[in-house]
């Protein structure tokens, strides 16, 4: 056997499933399953996909301004958001957050705390989002961001906003600062409250 640790070998990747197998290409239930997943009929390999993880922060500088980004893509083209994306292999969630606010806002920032988990199981997406500081007040948009800006709470453009999580984070993020001391992550909100953005999740 090759020295390969498992860390070597990505966890979508199947040493097994190369041409001349045409590649997982057919819905099925594998044995002992309970759900239909893509499979190889050449050799049996399983294509599992499961939720992607996206990180971000409400990111503010030292006169309480918050970082957020106009995106250049879809979707939601547009819209202001706060740095966030998708993790990417080998990094933590807090280097995440980070890379994602250099990337859309060459932004520096300091990471405080986790502020919030918010599940999206229609789109099979967690967003984990952080409190943290900017660590420069110098921001300018990235590749992904049409302007990127500071803004008071009451500049907020908030009838432009891309995302619910970005309206939950933001909030929670402004509940926790006058509250003081808790950092337990927020979580979706009531199932009630919840109903209100069901369209858009
Ligand atoms: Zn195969």
């Amino acid at each position: 056997m090759p020295d390969e640790t498992p860390e070597d070998t990505p966890a979508t990747a199947s040493p097994s499933c190369a041409p001349p197998c045409g590649g997982p290409r057919v819905r099925a239930i594998p044995p002992g399953e309970d759900r239909e997943r893509l499979m190889c009929p050449d050799c049996g390999y399983i294509a599992y996909q499961n939720p992607l993880i996206v990180v971000g922060a409400v990111a503010t500088w030292e006169d309480g301004r918050i970082l957020l980004c106009r995106r250049a893509i879809e979707p939601r083209k547009g819209f202001w958001t706060l740095p966030a994306g998708f993790m990417e292999e080998r990094e933590s969630t807090r280097e995440g957050a980070a890379r994602e606010a250099w990337e859309e806002a060459r932004a520096r920032i300091g990471i405080d705390h986790l502020l919030a988990i918010y599940d999206i199981p229609r789109i099979s997406q967690v967003q984990m989002i952080f409190s943290a500081r900017l660590l420069s007040p110098d921001v300018a948009p990235g590749p992904e961001s049409l302007e990127v800006g500071l803004f008071a709470w009451e500049d907020i453009p908030w009838d432009e906003i891309a995302f619910p999580t970005v309206h939950w984070a933001l909030r929670e993020h402004r509940e926790r600062r006058d509250r003081g001391t808790d950092c337990a992550p927020a979580v979706n909100p009531t199932p009630e409250a919840l109903a209100r953005w069901e369209r858009m999740l």
